[in-house]
């Protein structure tokens, strides 16, 4: 390293570029920017560090107070037209040339974009599944914006690369596998990482299928995969792609407590083949989307190893529960499966997206793409290039998402995650004993994450009502933008949502949501009538 900065260093004094470069740093002018050249035509300030550290500046103290602002608020919902117009009224005019950079169109630019987004940072968001972020995370995102390292190459972004490796490692040591022997991939969301694991698993059942598309002909059994019947709908979108149409989608029976009932897995799969399937995967939740159930891993990793089947999980919400001393046992029999997606950017409070694909089976994750591109993947692979991961994914250009995750890891330790999670995770088994005494309300499940599903259900109220009553709650409740919760079909009728992301949350800011739902709820019943 020292070496080649120093090399780097005669080469420029040799060649004088380095003190053309001196020269050319743009100096700030009274008027920045006014269609001032620079190199290229470019105005003075553009590219000018001086403004960018100003530009930071003015971001910052917008976000610093978006941080600071404790109220309660959740979405402030907007015409999308008039939106458009406000966006539009932001925009310089200026066409011909290059316009004079206005300080004051980035701090409404910025404002807009802050003050129009679902508050995350707030306790009243309790509504989705991506969290409100650890501030350095955002402060790290912000570093790989401008650093520009994109990651599915090692020579393109060496420090994620790395990054990679040891986060796969560190997380390793709360699924358990051989430290040499497993694999990780990073992929922009979980929906590809679901999508990817699926394809590695078809290509290892089928290995023709990549070359020559799906089998078909007379008693060739057709390429299926097993599901929940509470799957997430990126693993039957993903089946679409694959070429798995809908009536090669096994759904396997859900109990009470929305987990797969393993008893029903064995007969369920006897009856696929007896249909001239061939189930390739089993796609296990852990944490159901809807209410964050988790299915018997350790069950279905025995029937899976026994029928020869790809276990794979979608832990996309739940498997940072791993990192938790306390709740890990939620996922006993992770240590078995053939692939885990586990998003970052939900449960580890990262900046999205930032999704980890891991492998039991290094070559396994070799299996989803069987590609070559000679201008991107070495036939030979040297100690740089192993670090690849382009041959692994499908993005080629790929976002160094590692970077927040690690930083964070690396500045504060596990310790961080398992705790916010403990919080979110036991504040949601107390929102639920609250729910229990109020009797104008439903609870639906026993919560095992930070999920809770329930229906307001005053003694007054059909049940033909309740349905619509939950949806309409719903809406309103995001129009006025005091709390912004979700709604969830279960059973086919309509159930509030919460999803406990914000560690700011108390109990208390749950009760003022009950207040808020039964003052809706009660104008909507008096408006019907
Ligand atoms: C959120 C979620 C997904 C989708 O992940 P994205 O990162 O949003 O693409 C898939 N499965 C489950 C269980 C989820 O909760």
């Amino acid at each position: 390293m020292v070496e080649s900065r120093s090399n780097q260093k005669t080469i420029e004094q040799k060649s004088g570029v380095g003190s053309l470069l001196g020269a050319q740093k743009p100096s700030r002018s009274a008027t920045p920017g006014v269609g001032k050249p620079c190199d290229g035509g470019m105005p003075a300030d553009t590219f000018d560090p001086e403004l960018f550290r100003e530009n930071s500046e003015t971001v910052l103290n917008r976000l610093e107070s978006h941080l600071a602002d404790s109220s309660i608020r959740g979405l402030e919902l907007i015409d999308p037209e008039t939106l458009t117009l406000a966006a539009r009224a932001l925009m310089t005019s200026e066409r011909e040339k290059i316009a004079a950079f206005d300080e004051k169109r980035l701090d409404a630019i910025t404002d807009l974009y802050i003050r129009t987004g679902i508050q995350v940072h707030s306790p009243g968001y309790m509504g989705r599944q991506f969290s409100g972020v650890v501030p350095l995370g955002g402060v790290v995102d912000f570093v790989s914006s401008v650093v520009n390292q994109p990651s599915s190459f090692y020579e393109a972004g060496q420090l994620p690369s790395v990054a990679e490796r040891i986060m796969a490692e560190e997380l390793n040591r709360f699924i358990g596998w051989e430290p040499d022997s497993f694999a990780m991939v990073t992929t922009s969301g979980g929906s590809l990482a679901n999508l990817t694991a699926l394809l590695a698993a078809r290509n290892k059942m089928f290995p023709g299928f990549w070359s020559d598309g799906s089998p078909s002909g007379d008693g060739l059994p057709r390429p299926a995969i097993a599901v929940g019947a509470d799957v997430h709908y990126s693993v039957s979108r993903a089946a679409g792609i694959l070429g798995i149409g809908e009536s090669q989608i096994v759904r396997l029976p859900i109990n009470a407590e929305q987990q797969i009932c393993l008893e029903q897995v064995r007969p369920a799969l006897v009856a696929a083949e007896q249909r001239g399937l061939k189930v390739f995967a089993l796609v296990a939740s852990a944490g159901t989307t809807s209410v964050g159930a988790f299915d018997p891993l350790d069950g279905l990793a025995d029937i899976a190893r026994e029928a020869g089947i790809w276990l794979h999980v979608d832990g996309a919400h739940g498997a940072s529960l791993l990192v938790s001393d306390r709740l890990r046992h939620k996922l006993r029999g992770i240590e078995k499966v053939d692939s885990v997606a586990w998003d970052a950017h939900k449960m580890m409070f990262v900046p999205a997206p930032c999704t980890l694909l891991f492998y039991r089976n290094k070559e396994d994750s070799l299996g989803a793409f069987q590609q070559r591109a000679s201008y991107v993947f070495d036939e030979e692979p040297d100690r740089y290039t192993e670090l690849d991961s382009g041959a692994r994914n499908f993005e080629c250009t790929k976002r160094p998402m590692i970077m927040p995750l690690w930083t964070l890891w690396s500045v504060y330790g596990p310790a961080l995650f398992a705790e916010k999670i403990e919080y979110l995770c036991d504040l949601t088994g107390e929102i639920h004993r609250i729910l229990l005494d109020e009797p104008d309300f439903e609870t639906l499940h026993r919560p095992e994450a930070n999920i809770l599903c329930f229906r307001y259900r005053p003694a007054e109220l059909p049940d033909d009502g309740v349905h619509r009553l939950q949806v309409a709650i719903r809406n309103r409740i995001k129009i006025r933008g005091n709390f912004f919760i979700s709604k969830v079909n279960i059973d086919g009728v309509a159930a509030l949502r919460v999803v406990m992301m914000n560690h700011q949350i108390t109990a208390e800011h749950f009760r003022m949501l009950l207040g808020e739902i039964r003052r809706v709820g009660t104008d909507l019943l008096a408006d019907a009538r």
